[in-house]
């Protein structure tokens, strides 16, 4: 038996000992977490337990696997139990069986850590007085008197004093993307002591991303982000609970993941993804603190519906199509450029938190890392924006990308009838030229200006470097009414490497 469940029956202790019975084992362990009658000096009569099942199985199965595959255990198993607990009840074991008894211990207590820090569970308890409420998982308590983290330089702000650091412990951050920005965000605050980071990220960790997400190290190569940065932000800071969602924001859980936090901080790289973080803020009425980077520069922006401020609508009324703007993958991107912006964010995100004076409102800031000048552009309140703002549903249905890309050579496009229009920029050409004549070529920016009009008798195929701008762009001119438009999937650097396969 190795692994992690959950059961919402009585746990036999004694049964599951029996099951890790092993012949080879020397040494065994066990964790048995019992519902006691107290918590923060009132008297608990019952309690609940609630996960996020699916989530949570997965990250617990994880985190038991790779207490075996540290400690070189040979068997581990954790059951929680879920549903209306009394006093007394056994709530949670964990039991390790291995060659000595120093792995069993050091598994034992690593997968009793991890649970309480990663899995999501939440705990309701009924008082004795008949209140009740949720907590997390019987970290608070024990989080309160865990040695070693100390906030006493920062408490001895006057701004921020006790008062304001118990203020950060009982909040709440929704981080939305663990990569470059995210990475410094997270790390910024948690270590000023923010109650609790709720990190949603999809991706896993990448080779290529580890040079400016220092939360990573290549052994987390695979892994999913939100949770291997979970675990890093837990053994740097044990007193905040953390909460990794490996999910992708969608239109269909904006609104429920921006609820879980006081603040939600935009650090993806995507326009969806900031749109729609801009979006579910404005209809919670909850601030977003924005930014994006690009090669050397940067911009942050807070958004304040609740203050009635302006919002990233207000600007660019419609959310601004990906591929047209490049991202780190195309542009490139060098650490310093995402970790500085990163801070900032952390830092405005604190001000909201503490509500300190300065907070940058109703602008936009301009960095620039390699003249190292900064700008603020006015960014008012755009009086038409009210209910603008509320567009979720129009980010829920985008062109389905399939039907708009062709996967062909550029001989095979022009022998199929298709025009072929390069829309790369004019270095780009010059320094990659396309392999076929008789294309045309029109940047991006002439063609998506208006004034570019395509024969509706014809049929196109846009071509870039990576098919991402031309599939952007197609998707534009056909909800534009310009029909006949395709996107040459993969672009030309596929196209050049499938002809000097040939
Ligand atoms: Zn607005």
């Amino acid at each position: 038996m190795n692994g992690f469940e959950f059961t919402h029956r009585p746990i036999d202790a004694a049964a599951l000992t029996g099951s890790l019975a092993d012949p080879a084992a020397g040494g065994f362990a066990a964790f048995e977490g019992w519902v006691r009658d107290h918590n923060d000096g009132r008297r608990v009569a019952r309690l609940e337990y609630e996960a996020f099942e699916e989530l949570a199985l997965r990250e617990g199965r994880r985190i038991v696997a790779e207490a075996i595959r540290r400690h070189g255990a040979r068997r581990a198993h954790c059951v929680h139990r879920l549903g209306a607990l009394e006093v007394g009840e056994l709530a949670v074991w964990v039991g390790v069986a291995s060659a000595h008894r120093a792995e069993a211990f050091a598994a034992c207590r690593q997968i009793i850590d991890e649970i309480k820090h990663l899995v999501p569970i939440w705990k309701k308890e009924h008082f004795d007085d008949g209140d009740s409420g949720w907590v997390n998982c019987a970290h608070c308590a024990e989080a309160a008197q865990a040695p070693g983290f100390d906030y006493s330089r920062q408490i001895a702000l006057p701004e921020i004093g006790a008062a304001g650091q118990r203020r950060l412990a009982e909040s709440a951050v929704v981080v939305v993307g663990a990569g470059g920005l995210g990475c410094a965000v997270l790390a910024g605050l948690a270590g000023a002591g923010v109650g609790t980071l709720v990190i949603v990220d999809h991706d896993v960790v990448e080779p290529a991303n580890l040079h400016r997400q220092p939360l990573y190290s290549t052994n987390d190569i695979g892994r999913p982000k939100a949770g291997a940065a979970a675990s890093r932000l837990a053994a740097y800071n044990p007193t905040i609970q953390l909460r990794p969602l490996p999910v992708r924001l969608t239109p269909a859980n904006a609104a429920g993941l921006v609820a879980q936090g006081d603040v939600v901080v935009d650090c993806s790289d995507n326009f969806a993804t900031k749109f729609l973080v801009n979006d579910a803020a404005v209809l919670a009425g909850r601030p977003a603190v924005l930014a994006s980077v690009y090669q050397y520069e940067g911009q942050l922006q807070v958004v304040r519906p609740d203050a009635d401020g302006s919002c990233l609508r207000c600007q660019w009324p419609e959310a601004t199509r990906d591929g047209l703007v490049g991202n780190c993958a195309e542009s490139g991107v060098i650490g310093p450029v995402p970790a500085v912006l990163g801070n900032l964010q952390a830092m405005e995100v604190l001000k909201l938190l503490l509500g300190l004076p300065g907070q940058l409102r109703n602008e936009l800031l301009l960095v620039d890392l390699l003249d190292l000048s900064q700008r603020r552009l006015q960014a008012p309140r755009a009086p038409e924006c009210k209910g603008r703002c509320a567009r979720i549903a129009e980010l829920a249905a985008p062109v389905p990308a399939g039907t708009l890309e062709v996967s062909v050579s550029l001989a095979e496009a022009a022998l199929q009838g298709y025009r072929i229009i390069d829309i790369r920029e004019p270095d780009e050409c010059l320094a990659l030229p396309m392999p076929l004549p008789g294309h045309e070529a029109i940047p991006l920016g002439q063609l998506l200006d208006g004034a570019t009009r395509l024969d509706p008798g014809l049929r196109y195929l846009l071509v870039c470097s990576s098919g991402r701008r031309s599939l952007a762009a197609a998707e534009l001119l056909r909800a534009d009414d310009q029909g006949n438009v395709w996107s040459l999937r993969g672009g030309l650097t596929v196209t050049m490497r499938t002809q000097n396969a040939k």
